[in-house]
């Protein structure tokens, strides 16, 4: 082996160790099963670039699985783009048809494999130019996607975690578009084996260094994921040794290896990504449960108390009579149980029961009551829109959705800062509506978070249920409305209720 088929291998390595790292984060991660995905693909071409450079030209066939992996990976670059600048529903079009487009491109490469006209293809001049007219869009498109997003991220951490991304995706693209280029006859220079290594260290700098995966990752973890990628690489590498010879029982090899080590690594990443994620799912059911449980034992313990006290009294043989208010009292607790079942009933189904409200007077009740709920060094104040039309809304509903924003909020200002709860209306797109906004100089948001922060138990709070603006949306959505947020990181957040106003008439 010469210093390039080394440089190959270590190349190869890499990638593995990330991908298997980039599915340990499982679902925790907006950008963790592309991510991994791609360096599963990368793997793929630096192995099989590795593989037809040793067997020279009776393992041709090589290069067309090469051929293979290197028309998937500009829709994962485009994949791994768009969720890391948080514009994974925005452009979900366009992944989409780079996913059909270079999908059909990479099976042309195999579907002849082994046979001379499927090799003719790959080596053709016009595999090369249709993988260039598919890539350089791509190019330009990522390209401009992450120089906004560095242009627009005002948070250090993030603008460096960008410009790291950059630089990986500046040197895959070189790679990318000099290697057809090259092979295209043209005089560039071999960069392959060098780029990808250097694509695959900037990749791995921004996860660890700049935690792209959130959160940091565990030690054991790397060390898990280091030993299966160089234990996976070492089987490919001794099917390859001992079996060079013989394509049919190298390929059955390759493919039994590839099966075991896919094996490997959805085990591991079962055993550690699921089991956390099912934890944390069962600890905020956990929390929800609890939540109900207390709400329920008040009036229960009352209703008790007071039965024993009757019940007593009955036993001394006085008189029920003088009681009455104790009766009364029952009564109440078991009003309120009901209240408290129908409102747990609500937060499952969210059936709106609707009367015309006045916005203003909705928002200033809640947010009349919410010093109290704050900690230091919080202000709450309401800034209202004059003369809002009434909306037919459900007022108890209404006022837990804004409720659970600004807890939000709170919870995004240990260190203080200030919550205006604004009301304006918006009579854009013909029909009028009335806006709730609440803006926080809390700590923000990334473009990642952002996106899945409405998702049900997504949560990044260690006492979080995750439900609680997955519930604002549901209640926006049961009005005929919507809601939408907007944060920066580090600066603070905004998140905006539209309502339709009542029909007049
Ligand atoms: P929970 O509050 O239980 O975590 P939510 O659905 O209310 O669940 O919020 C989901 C996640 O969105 C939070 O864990 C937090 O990371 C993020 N988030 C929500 N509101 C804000 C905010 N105002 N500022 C910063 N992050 C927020
Ligand atoms: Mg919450």
């Amino acid at each position: 082996m010469q210093a390039l088929d080394w440089t190959y291998l270590l190349a190869a390595s890499g990638h593995l160790t990330l991908a298997v790292l980039s599915f340990l984060r499982g679902r925790r991660s907006a950008v963790a099963l592309p991510l991994g995905l791609l360096c599963v693909t990368l793997f793929g071409w630096c192995f099989c670039s590795l593989a037809a450079d040793l067997t020279g030209p009776s393992g041709a066939w090589w290069g067309q699985l090469d051929a293979f992996f290197s028309a998937l990976t500009p829709p994962l670059i485009l994949h791994v783009a768009v969720v890391f600048v948080g514009a994974r529903r925005a452009h979900a079009r366009i992944v989409a048809v780079g996913y059909v487009l270079f999908g059909a491109l990479a099976l042309s490469s195999v579907v002849g494999i082994g046979r001379p006209w499927g090799l003719a293809w790959v080596q053709n001049d016009r595999w090369q130019w249709a993988f260039l007219a598919g890539w350089l869009p791509v190019l330009f498109f990522v390209a401009a996607l992450l120089l906004r997003h560095l242009v627009q991220s005002l948070d250090p951490d993030e603008k460096a975690r960008t410009r790291t991304i950059l630089a990986a995706f500046a040197v895959g693209g070189a790679v990318a578009t000099a290697d057809p280029i090259r092979a295209l006859g043209y005089p560039v220079p071999h960069l392959a084996p060098i780029g990808s290594l250097a694509g695959t260290l900037l990749v791995a700098t921004g996860v660890f260094r700049f935690r792209l995966l959130d959160r940091d990752l565990s030690i054991t973890a790397a060390v898990y994921a280091g030993a299966l990628a160089v234990s996976g690489v070492i089987c490919y590498l001794a099917a390859f040794a001992l079996l060079g010879g013989n394509v049919a029982a190298l390929v059955f090899a390759m493919i039994a290896v590839t099966l075991g080590l896919g094996t490997a690594i959805y085990e591991l990443t079962s055993s550690i990504a699921t089991q956390r994620e099912r934890v944390e799912r069962l600890a905020s059911l956990g929390r929800f449960s609890s939540q109900m449980a207390h709400d329920l034992k008040n009036p229960l313990a009352s209703l008790k108390g007071a039965l024993q006290f009757l019940d007593e009294e009955r036993a001394r043989g006085h008189a029920l009579d003088a009681h009455a208010d104790f009766v009364r009292l029952m009564m109440e607790q078991v009003e309120r149980l009901g209240r408290v079942v129908d409102d747990y009933e609500r937060i499952g189904r969210v059936e709106p029961i609707r009367r015309s409200v006045e916005v203003n007077e909705l928002v200033q009740g809640v947010v009349r009551l919410e010093p109290f709920a704050a900690q230091g060094g919080v202000s709450v104040r309401a800034e209202l829109a004059d003369r809002l039309p009434p909306c037919d809304l459900d007022i108890d509903l209404m006022r837990g959705a804004l409720e659970n924003v600004i807890r939000n909020a709170f919870e995004a200002m240990p260190r203080g800062g200030d919550v205006v709860v604004r009301t304006a209306l918006d009579g854009g797109n013909g029909a009028d509506r009335v806006v709730i906004s609440v803006e926080d100089t809390g700590e923000g948001m990334d473009a990642r978070l952002a996106e899945r922060a409405f998702e049900d138990f997504y949560t990044t709070k260690p006492r979080g249920t995750g439900l609680g603006l997955a519930f604002v949306r549901r209640v926006a959505q049961a009005h005929g409305g919507d809601v939408s947020l907007r944060s920066t990181l580090g600066r603070g957040t905004i998140v905006s209720m539209r309502l339709p106003v009542a029909a007049r008439g």
